[in-house]
């Protein structure tokens, strides 16, 4: 079998490893695309620089991509460098792996105003994403981030963090010099529902809520609890966890320290308010529990004054041309990773994983599972694979080469990789990631100067 996975990150290189693994009675030989010119994908663009522990899953899919049995093809865009029909004129299927990157839409007035701004836009900023801008305005003094995610405590961590702290991380001199200059004092988050229901995890929150020269702020009128909530409590680890780290700051006498960060809870965003198209404030409305742990307005609207809005309020994935979409979640239509047509019927030879499978939840473990009920579905499909005119390994070489798409290999992001760890080595740091495309393949195919 030849398999074609387009997005190379730990959902396409889980699938990867998998199929390999996997008990069949066919041999396999995977491409494995990526735009851009890094595997990795979430791991390497969307982890905070400050969570080595997470980042540590780079070495899984490393030694997974250093055996050499699954090829690496870097800086290829699906839909014009390499597309559906020429995917099919090369390998029996392919599977599409390609995440989530964009941030949810949240419709509220004065989403457009200037200092309004999308969390995964400052998250691929902070994380060196060659295709976003280097420079990140961090004008505010008073910042509001919307969502009760993950996301949001790491966007809201990285806003109130002391920069000094994040040096031992891999972020690039942009993102430290950007951080520097903030003259950010008080980060608030604000979450629509209540203590026992947000979806963070108990490590990131208990991380969040200590954060060095940074007082954590709770409100005594947001610690309500109804039936709902206090099942919650009874029956879930880890929410019982987080609503005793929050109940556990309730009261902690504040150090004076120069940053804040507060925790707000039942505020739930009504719009973002501005003068001369900046944003000057944030107006939410308080919500109350319904008794079965969801919530419902109150009527009663509070503003702040806020000078930046950050929407954590989840990602959301993008159409693939000419792969069929479901528009209202954001992933591609398909039934346990069988893609389907309009009518519901699996098309032949197409899959998908991960994210742009499920949706943007779970933690990165989770695609593992994912991975495996798809490459079930790829395995047991063997009748109704497409029947490649092209299918030796040479082909998509050539294809690529007359296209002039200049691809990079696992090879090549090996000098990369070294590139990378050669800059932070000069600054006794593991690594310093190289930002531009143009920087990318300097080093991997030429002598890349810093
Ligand atoms: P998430 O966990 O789904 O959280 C989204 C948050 O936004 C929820 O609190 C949700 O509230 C809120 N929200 C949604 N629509 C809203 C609206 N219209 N108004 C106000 N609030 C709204 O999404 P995420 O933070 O983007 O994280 C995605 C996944 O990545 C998660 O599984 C997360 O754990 C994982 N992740 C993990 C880490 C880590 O360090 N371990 C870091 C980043 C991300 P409701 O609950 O009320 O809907």
């Amino acid at each position: 079998m030849r398999l074609a996975i387009v997005g190379a990150g730990p959902a396409g290189i889980y699938a990867a490893d998998l199929i390999i693994k996997a008990e069949r009675d066919f041999d396999v030989s995977i491409d494995l695309f990526d735009l851009l010119p890094a595997p990795y994908g979430l791991v390497r663009y969307g982890v905070a620089p400050d969570h080595p522990r997470i980042k540590g899953i780079i070495r899984a899919l490393y030694e997974v991509l250093d055996r050499g049995d699954i090829r690496f093809f870097g800086n290829v865009r699906y839909g014009t460098d390499i597309t559906l029909d020429e995917l099919k004129e090369h390998y029996n299927a392919v599977i599409f792996s390609t995440g989530a990157i964009k941030d949810a839409e949240l419709n509220i007035q004065g989403v457009e105003l200037d200092g309004s701004y999308g969390a995964a836009d400052f998250v691929n900023w902070y994380d060196a994403h060659p295709d976003f801008p280097r420079t990140w305005p961090l004008h505010a003094k008073e910042v509001a981030v919307l969502g009760n995610g993950n996301v949001a405590l790491d966007v809201a961590r990285i806003l109130a963090k002391q920069p000094q702290d994040l040096l031992s991380t891999d972020i690039p001199d942009n993102v430290y010099q950007g951080l520097l200059a903030s003259p950010v004092t008080d980060v608030h988050v604000f979450g629509r529902r209540g203590p026992a229901q947000v979806k963070f995890t108990p490590l990131e929150l208990r991380e969040a809520c200590h954060i060095e020269g940074v007082d954590t702020i709770v409100y005594d009128e947001d610690f309500q609890y109804d039936a709902g909530s206090q099942e919650a409590i009874d029956t879930n680890n880890q929410t019982r966890v987080m609503v005793n780290t929050l109940e556990g700051i309730r009261g902690a006498e504040l150090t004076g320290a120069s940053k804040r960060l507060h925790l707000h809870f039942f505020s739930s965003p009504k719009e973002i308010l501005g003068e001369d198209g900046r944003v000057t404030g944030l107006r939410i409305e308080r919500t109350k529990l319904d008794g079965n742990a969801g919530v419902t307005n109150t009527g009663e609207t509070r503003e702040y004054s806020v000078q930046a809005v950050y929407r954590a309020i989840g990602y959301f994935g993008s159409e693939l041309f000419g792969i069929p979409f479901d528009h209202k979640h954001g992933v591609i239509t398909n039934d346990k990773g069988r893609v389907l047509d309009s009518e519901g019927k699996p098309i032949p030879g197409i899959y998908a994983t991960g994210w742009i499978k499920r949706g943007p939840v779970g933690l990165i473990g989770h695609t593992k599972s994912d991975a495996m009920e798809t490459i079930a579905c790829v395995i047991e499909d063997r009748d109704s694979w497409w029947q490649p005119a092209h299918s030796h390994e040479h082909d998509i070489v050539e294809l690529l080469n007359s296209k002039n798409v200049q691809f990079l290999g696992w090879p090549q992001w090996l000098k990369i990789d070294a590139t990378e760890k050669a800059l932070g080595a000069a600054q006794e740091r593991e690594r310093i990631k190289l930002v531009d495309r143009e920087d990318f393949l300097e080093a991997a195919f030429k002598n890349y100067q810093a």
